[in-house]
């Protein structure tokens, strides 16, 4: 018999400027390698803005964006054989990807050579269609894609974002070696940064934050920062010049990145993993070959390093903060994210799409 495809509620930007609004879709029956779940809740990233306003360019609407899914399996296919149904599960950023090239072979999906499917705007592999993404009711994902959650039943809202925030952050923590005897700097306090400042104390840092909101002060340091400099004071920042082996800026805004470069010391690296819409001035080339500095980037992180991820969080009590939101607040979150006022992750409870509260 022919499986049928699911209707499916979601929330759409339909054009740039239009406010996300109530939007049907279908998802796609599950094949022989697909897991279908519930979502239940699904973290607000800022790239879910940069991508609605199609601040980045190439958006294909009507975008459903999310991509920090927390969900119950509903169905597997025939041949899946590490879930079943029942069982709590995560998606991140990306759903599918070429799982040939070196990079894929590697564990390093997010840098596949053709291109990975993003969770949405895709495109998907082969057919070219485009994806939709967390904002919804329910999602399919083919089984190499998803992820084992195994956080209490009373975290699950605030293990969300672990699946975008948390791996952007583990990822360049890890290839950087950051551990004890580290001096880490992580620049600003929204959802990456935040999950930055607890991974890296986790991973036995001194984690200094840098912050352009004074009143964060105190939440940095309760979730690990040893310390706290707000980065628009030249004194504070200059009383840290040449001192920091890495720094991860999380930054979605340009700005002047010589104020951090000259933080770091000999063989220091800055590692960029925010994305703005447009580009930082460029930095000084002398502050870069005077010390041997380095100036990094980095992409989420691969499927097996995102599972060493959750289990790392899960045995170290790490969650994010985060502030629950019904699926139609969704509009009123982004406009806070662009005022830096999230404390620290906003996460839809997808049963409010589903009793269209
Ligand atoms: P977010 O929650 O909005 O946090 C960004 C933080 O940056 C703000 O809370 C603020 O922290 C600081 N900030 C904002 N505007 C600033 C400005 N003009 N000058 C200085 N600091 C400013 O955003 P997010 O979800 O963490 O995402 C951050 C960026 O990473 C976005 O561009 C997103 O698209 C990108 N991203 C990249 C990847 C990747 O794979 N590389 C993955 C996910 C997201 P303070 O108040 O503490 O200053
Ligand atoms: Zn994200």
């Amino acid at each position: 018999m022919q499986a049928t495809q699911t209707p499916t509620l979601a929330y759409a930007a339909t054009s740039p400027a239009a406010a996300l609004a109530p939007y049907a879709l279908e998802r796609r029956a599950p094949g022989q390698l697909d897991v279908a779940m519930d979502i239940l809740y699904c973290g607000v990233c800022h790239s879910d803005l940069h991508t609605a306003r199609n601040e980045w360019g190439g958006t294909i609407y009507p975008v459903v964006p999310g991509h920090e899914i927390v969900g119950r399996v509903t169905a597997v296919g025939s041949l899946v054989t590490k879930f079943k149904v029942g069982d709590t599960v995560g998606v991140g950023c990306m759903v599918d990807s070429c799982q040939h090239c070196k990079p894929c072979t590697d564990g390093l999906e997010q840098y596949c050579d053709k291109g990975f499917t993003g969770t949405y705007n895709g495109p998907e592999q082969g057919s070219g269609a485009n994806t939709y993404g967390g904002y919804s009711s329910s999602i399919v994902v083919r089984e190499s894609f998803v992820l084992r959650v195994s956080h209490g039943a009373a975290e699950l809202a605030a293990v969300a974002p672990l699946l975008c925030a948390g791996i952007t952050t583990y990822s360049p923590l890890m290839q950087w070696k950051v551990g004890p005897g580290h001096k880490v700097g992580i620049v600003g306090l929204g959802g990456l940064g935040h999950m930055g400042v607890k991974i890296a104390a986790a991973m036995g840092a001194h984690v200094v934050l840098f912050t352009t909101s004074a009143d964060k002060r105190a939440d940095a340091l309760r979730m690990g920062a040893s310390e706290v400099v707000i980065s628009k004071n030249a004194d504070e920042m200059a009383a840290h010049a040449g001192s920091f082996d890495f720094i991860l800026n999380t930054v979605a805004a340009p700005h002047d990145l010589d104020a951090f470069l000259v933080l770091l010391k000999l063989d220091g690296t800055m590692t960029l993993v925010g994305a703005p819409a447009s580009p930082h001035p460029s930095p000084g080339v002398f502050n870069l070959i005077m010390k041997r500095r380095r100036l990094a980037g980095s992409l989420i992180g691969g499927i097996k390093e995102t599972q060493e991820m959750l289990d790392f969080c899960a045995a170290h009590g790490i969650v994010s903060d985060i502030e629950v939101i019904r699926m139609a607040e969704i509009n009123t979150a982004y406009e806070r994210m662009l005022k830096s006022d999230v404390k620290y992750r906003f996460v839809i409870d997808m049963a409010t799409l589903k009793a269209g509260a």
